[in-house]
């Protein structure tokens, strides 16, 4: 065969490949690797997500009280306050003085996400992900393309607007509305309003907005981001030379820009993803097939 017909077949395979991808992502890493390992980190990130839910619920639901609270404030076994700090700062703008124990609980949480990534909140902690992994994984099944995505940067205005509201109103602007802090008093005392924005989002990325809600709009997603820009873990694309082009990674990512830097060398020449927005969820890890990423630390610069 001469170089020219090579060369044809590597680019029709690799077409396919990413025509197969864009629909069924991991499909060549369950091959490779075996249904469980393809899916190693996304099952971790849903005993996390649920088992966090659980300690919530047995506390209403069954008089177990591990936890008493929600996800905005809690105390954990009688003695570990716990707060959201993007709560105290609409409460700091607002012109209100939180409890002692509230701030203690927001500087444990502020110090946790400090240190380890602040996006860890929304892939591993945050109960919208649920719906908007579901909305973007049906949107994949359903090769449903298309729609108006805003620009990633209106988290971050949306954020400055709703502590400027608070500000302007002395209340916590952006609670009103929140569906993070909905669905997860919904889910302890019962569902009213909430069904109707959490459908609202759901039907907002899978028919508008690719990733819409979490990558662009929500602006806890954007405060948390920013809080872990810094932090400890990140994911590296090590292996980045065994990368086939499948696209797989790119098609799974709730933020698919933080990849090219470290994937394809595009402005940095180290493999780590360093980007605040990449949420280490780890599912670019468990899809690929050619194993190029892993967790690992900022310190790790390293390539195989
Ligand atoms: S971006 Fe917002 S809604 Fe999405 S996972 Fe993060 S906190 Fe939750
Ligand atoms: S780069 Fe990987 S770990 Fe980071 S958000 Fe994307 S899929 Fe998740």
């Amino acid at each position: 065969m001469n170089t020219a017909a090579t060369t044809n077949n590597v680019a029709t395979e690799r077409s396919a490949k990413r025509s197969r991808a864009s629909t069924q992502p991991g499909a060549e890493a369950v091959r490779v690797k075996g249904r469980l390992r393809a899916n190693k980190w996304l099952l971790l990130r849903r005993i996390s997500q649920f088992g966090i839910l659980a300690l919530f619920l047995v506390g209403p639901w069954f008089g177990w009280w591990i936890v008493k609270g929600n996800l905005s404030s809690s105390l954990t076994l009688g003695v570990l306050p716990l707060t959201d700090p993007y709560l105290l700062l609409q409460s700091f703008s607002a012109g209100q003085l939180p409890y002692q124990e509230a701030l203690l609980g927001g500087g444990i949480v502020l110090a946790f996400y400090l240190l380890f990534g602040g996006r860890l909140f929304c892939s591993w902690v945050c109960p919208v992900n649920l719906v908007t992994d579901a909305a973007a994984w049906l949107r994949r099944r359903l090769n449903i393309k298309g729609g108006k995505t805003p620009s990633a940067y209106t988290r971050y205005w949306l954020l400055a607007f709703t502590l400027g509201a608070s500000a302007l109103t002395g209340s916590l602007a952006w609670e009103w509305v929140n569906p993070v802090s909905m669905l997860h008093r919904g889910l302890i005392f019962g569902f009213g309003l909430a069904w109707g924005v959490v459908l609202a989002v759901f039907l907002y990325d899978l028919l508008f907005a690719s990733r819409g809600w979490c990558g662009h709009v929500c602006p806890v997603g954007a405060f948390y981001g920013l809080l872990g820009s810094g932090a400890l873990i990140r994911v590296t694309a090590d292996k980045r030379r065994a990368c086939d082009d499948c696209m797989d990674c790119f098609n799974v990512c709730p933020e698919p820009q933080v990849i090219r830097p470290a994937l394809k060398a595009v402005g940095q020449d180290h493999p780590l993803i360093l980007d605040k927005d990449c949420t280490s969820c780890g599912r670019c890890i468990d899809v690929c097939g050619k194993d190029v990423f892993r967790l690992t630390t900022r310190f790790d610069r390293s390539e195989s």
